[in-house]
């Protein structure tokens, strides 16, 4: 007889283990392989005839071509099949131009599975080994029906005794067997199996109730979803329809919620610490007791070294308005006067635009369905595919109807693929590539000169001595504010004007002396400023040609044509000035302020809730503290800010993963864990921050209260009603904040008798809300409201005015100011930044020296299936991404002989991440990227969070994450 072997590369436990035995049984060798490593491994050591090799391929690689090549030039008679979790042709094309012999979806393989074996064997002619598997046929049906019945037999009564299609059964026992590494056992309990039956069982349709909900994470996408309960139980999540219809839709992530809420691992009761921190010892507390012992330490670490001693940390967990970030949280901080750290994550872009347009950090971009009108929609630095997906497909619809997509980008990433074009670009210099464009756009006179007279400051007049804008107050004393009009320079009188006395036509080019006092216009200085970014200059930073960024300036300036972005620019320490650059380059050319044009990325609306009446208790706001994050560790270490003290000795963190999402991570165990004399962390999961905890608290999670959300990328508010009674000991986090306000003394601001149902009718009591059209009952009702704009008239940022103080887009900032001033020294800058200059990244760039020893740039890319960290462990997705990887270009590999499935060190100075590397085509050379969001647990060392850097621009103060080199070896 024939010596044949045979490799199953699949994860699920019970899948491979149903394939080893009929291997088995038709006396096929099987050697079951887990990691891709393995796998070549195993191709290479094959004693005997090695026949084939069956791969779950998503749930491993991407990038099954090196593999399957590899494998055949090992093994050239080699047949592949391969095992995917989606039907979707183009996958299967793709899997047998690749090399594959066959391709079996995962949720059929019991019907698939079999006879695609029988097939591939019969085609290599092993007629033996065909006739050993069809004797064994049988075994194969009654494996599954085994596992049928087991699974029945644990189901107890009612909707649970429904019959289970097999599958459901794969698909449940695939999830299973993948969290708990056990064939029977389900961790899930009634609302996973629950979810098992929900679509199966016809008679029990009538018995779901249909709750309003959303998905509250920070994906700026914020779908609404139906909360699906039955008996009490969450049995499933789907896309709850927006009146706009383009806007519905949701991704994995929403659609396995449910896995979320009924997580094995859930924090399901108070925990206090016995171990060391870190150690994951703990003990089971009553409420009474941490809320006591909370509240006590919180009130003599205040009285002893102060109120600002005290530090809360909120993150973006939680959108909720009342239980989330933006909400009662905030009642408490402002009630004690403690220290409140502010976010870093995501300020620079938010900080360059409101320069230019005003408006806060936030309020930027244009309602989405706007793309629509684009002619060109250029993507710079973004990944809506994996990060966006419902504006990736209102893009892909323009995209459709004939508009041009251009991805800017280091990573050929899935929207790169997606685009008409793709320009990779060296990371940290589309800066350069911006400034260039000005000058070039003003070189070639390529602006709008109707709208940069009407709607910038271009006219406007600045002092050649001291770089102010020429006002009336330069000439005469004691006017009121209001009245202290600009001087602009009136071309048809060839004379100075105020601005509010309507000269015939304003000069946006020139210099002039008024009364004695040189000045030159806006536009001018502009012009002078940028000319020597030239297009050389830019092509040699950037590698991108110079005929391709005369190319690219044509695109833009014959728009309408927008700029789609977000967070990808925003990471390096020059961020916020390509941010300032951009916005000013859609001035200069008209290309914002009208449909199709602007920016997208970031939609937020500007409601006008009652936060006032949420956030203040006694007619005043407490004395509090804002302290960046970026700030935190030198604080905390130092006792100090900027050479002050500023004793921080207790911590309070909710919604937020600080540890894993915050920048240079091992600052945490050096500086300032050692520093904490008392740390709690309110969640639902034992996160990276919550292991370090002293006190964890278990929060419900978003099914579990009644919220209130504005959409983020839509135009709509919505209401999030609870659909099932808070898991376990849970409670909300509203109810968490308003006993531990009680037990400090505060009770009075926080009344026993208000719920989150209240605090939602104290937001919405806004005489400005009513005049909208919005308030409580009509949101109860419609559960779901149009805040901004129309159906027919999609909101156009700065359609009628920029929130500047003259209502102009400016080109020129007289006085600017940093994000947030904590002291900072700033000295040289503030002149410096009036208009923005090529300043390289901190870090990442090739001047530095520290490049000769790190030569990689590292970047996180935004993950597929998590946010940030949230959905790291949910079964379901881990089938899709089961572990951390870098990914590095051939190039880089080679040099170093790192090939796929290899375990490598990624490191520099601060840290490492030690982890499995996968040879990437779509990673340029002198790049490296761990998509973000695993836990420390997670990786095989360290973390892709202790390799960054926590330095911030000073104007900025954001965490600068992709301005980060780093080297990688072979472990
Ligand atoms: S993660 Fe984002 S895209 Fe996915 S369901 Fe939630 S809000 Fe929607």
């Amino acid at each position: 007889m024939e010596k044949l072997s045979c490799i199953v590369a699949i994860p699920h436990l019970w899948l491979r283990q149903v394939v080893a035995r009929i291997f088995e049984a038709a006396r096929v060798k099987c050697h079951c392989v887990e990691s891709m490593a393995e796998l070549n491994q195993a191709v290479s050591d094959g004693e005997d005839r090695m026949v084939l090799v069956i791969v779950d391929v998503f749930s491993y690689t991407q990038y099954y071509r090196d593999i399957f090549a590899e494998s055949k030039q090992k093994n050239p008679g080699l047949s592949i099949l391969a095992l995917v979790s989606t039907s979707n042709e183009g996958y299967r094309y793709e899997l047998m131009t690749a090399g594959a012999s066959a391709v079996v979806i995962k949720e059929e393989a019991d019907e698939e599975l079999f006879p695609a074996l029988i097939k591939v064997l019969r085609d290599k002619k092993l007629n033996d080994a065909v006739a050993r598997l069809l004797e064994n046929q049988k075994q194969w049906i009654t494996l599954i029906k085994e596992e049928v019945t087991e699974l029945e037999k644990e189901e107890q009564k009612g909707a649970l005794q429904s019959k289970l299609s097999r599958r459901t059964f794969l698909k449940a026992s695939a999830v299973t067997a993948a969290a708990t590494g056990a064939i029977a056992a389900n961790p899930w309990g009634p609302g996973m199996k629950a979810l098992v039956t929900a679509s199966e069982s016809p008679a029990l349709v009538s018995e779901e109730k249909l709750v309003s909900s959303a998905c509250r994470s920070n994906c700026f996408q914020s779908c609404r979803l139906n909360a699906h309960v039955r008996d009490g139980k969450l049995v499933k999540t789907t896309p709850a329809p927006w009146p706009d219809g383009e806007y519905t839709g949701c991704c994995l992530k929403g659609l396995s919620l449910v896995q979320r809420t009924y997580s094995p691992t859930r924090i399901k009761h108070p925990l206090r610490r016995v171990g060391e921190r870190g150690e994951d010892k703990w003990e089971v507390i009553s409420w009474d007791e941490a809320i006591t012992e909370i509240s006590e330490k919180f009130m003599d670490i205040q009285a002893k070294y102060g109120p600002k001693s005290l530090a809360f940390d909120i993150g973006s967990g939680n959108y909720g308005l009342v239980h989330g970030c933006l909400g009662i949280f905030n009642r408490l901080t402002n009630s004690i006067g403690c220290t409140k750290l502010n976010v870093c994550y995501d300020q620079a872009t938010g900080y360059g635009a409101d320069r230019v347009i005003g408006g806060s950090v936030w309020l930027w971009g244009n309602e989405p369905r706007t793309m629509m009108d684009a002619k060109t929609i250029i993507i710079w630095g973004s990944n809506p595919v994996y990060s966006q997906p419902q504006n990736w497909r209102i893009l892909k619809e323009a995209q459709k109807n004939g508009t041009k997509v251009i991805t800017i980008d280091p990573i050929y990433s899935a929207t790169a693929n997606k685009s008409d074009e793709y320009i990779p670009i060296v990371p940290g210099s589309d800066l350069m590539l911006a400034l260039a464009m000005i000058k070039y756009i003003m070189d070639e006179d390529l602006i709008d000169v109707d709208f940069v007279k009407k709607r910038s400051t271009a006219p406007f007049l600045v002092r050649k001595d001291n770089g102010k804008v020429l006002r009336k107050s330069d000439f005469v004393s004691d006017i009121p504010a209001e009245e202290d009009d600009y001087y602009v320079w009136d071309s048809a009188a060839n004379s100075p004007a105020l601005l509010k006395e309507g000269p015939q036509d304003v000069a946006i080019e020139g210099a002039y002396t008024i009364q004695g006092v040189k000045v030159e216009t806006v536009f001018t200085l502009l012009k002078n400023h940028v000319q020597e970014y030239t297009l050389e200059k830019a092509s040699d930073y950037t590698k991108i040609p110079v005929e391709k960024i005369k190319d690219l300036v044509k695109a833009y300036v014959s728009g309408p044509t927008m700029i789609y972005t977000n967070y990808g620019i925003d990471h390096y320490q020059n961020g916020h000035l390509w941010s300032a650059a951009a916005f000013m380059m859609a001035s200069l050319t008209g290309n914002i302020g009208v449909k199709g044009a602007g920016f997208t990325g970031l939609f937020v609306q500007n409601i006008p809730f009652n936060y006032v009446g949420m956030y203040v208790t006694n007619g005043k706001m407490a004395d509090g503290t804002t302290l960046p994050q970026t700030e935190f560790y030198k604080a905390v270490r130092d006792q100090a800010l900027e050479g002050k003290p500023y004793p921080i000795k207790a911590m309070y963190t909710t919604s937020s993963n600080s540890m894993s999402n915050w920048a240079q991570q091992n600052t945490w165990f050096t500086d300032i864990l050692p520093n904490l004399e008392f740390n709690v962390v309110v969640d639902t999961e034992l996160t990276d921050t919550a292991r370090y905890a002293d006190i964890v608290l278990p929060a419900s999670f978003w099914f579990e209260v009644n919220d209130l959300r504005t959409a983020y990328n839509n135009p709509y508010i919505y209401m999030q009603e609870k659909a099932i009674e808070p898991l376990y000991e849970s409670k909300p986090d509203a109810e968490i904040i308003a006993m531990i306000a009680h037990k400090m003394g505060l009770g009075q601001y926080f009344p026993k008798d208000m719920d989150d149902t209240d605090w939602i009718k104290v937001l919405l009591d806004s005489d400005d809300l009513r005049k909208m059209g919005i308030t409580y009952d009509r949101l109860m009702e419609e559960k779901v409201v149009r805040g901004t704009g129309s159906a027919e008239n999609p909101f156009v940022r700065g359609e009628a005015f920029f929130y500047t103080p003259t209502g102009r887009a400016q080109l020129y900032c007289e006085n600017p100011l940093p994000r947030v001033n904590y002291g900072q020294d700033l000295t040289g800058i503030i002149e410096k930044e009036r208009l923005p200059y090529f300043k390289p990244p901190g870090e990442a760039w090739r001047d530095n020296p520290l490049f000769a020893k790190y030569p990689l740039v590292f970047i996180q890319e935004h993950a597929k299936y998590r946010t940030h960290t949230q959905w790291y462990n949910v079964p379901l997705l881990r089938e899709l991404d089961p572990e951390p990887l870098v990914k590095i270009s051939r190039e880089d590999a080679e040099i170093r002989g790192i090939k796929t499935g290899d375990i490598v060190e990624v490191f520099n100075d601060r840290g490492k991440a030690v982890v499995k590397a996968e040879v990437n085509d779509s990673i340029s050379t002198g790049v490296i990227s761990i998509p973000k969001g695993w836990q420390r647990e997670q990786f095989i060392e360290g973390c892709f969070q202790e390799l960054t850097n926590a330095t911030s621009d000073p104007m900025a103060v954001n965490f600068a994450y992709f301005d980060c080199l780093v080297d990688v070896k072979k472990r």
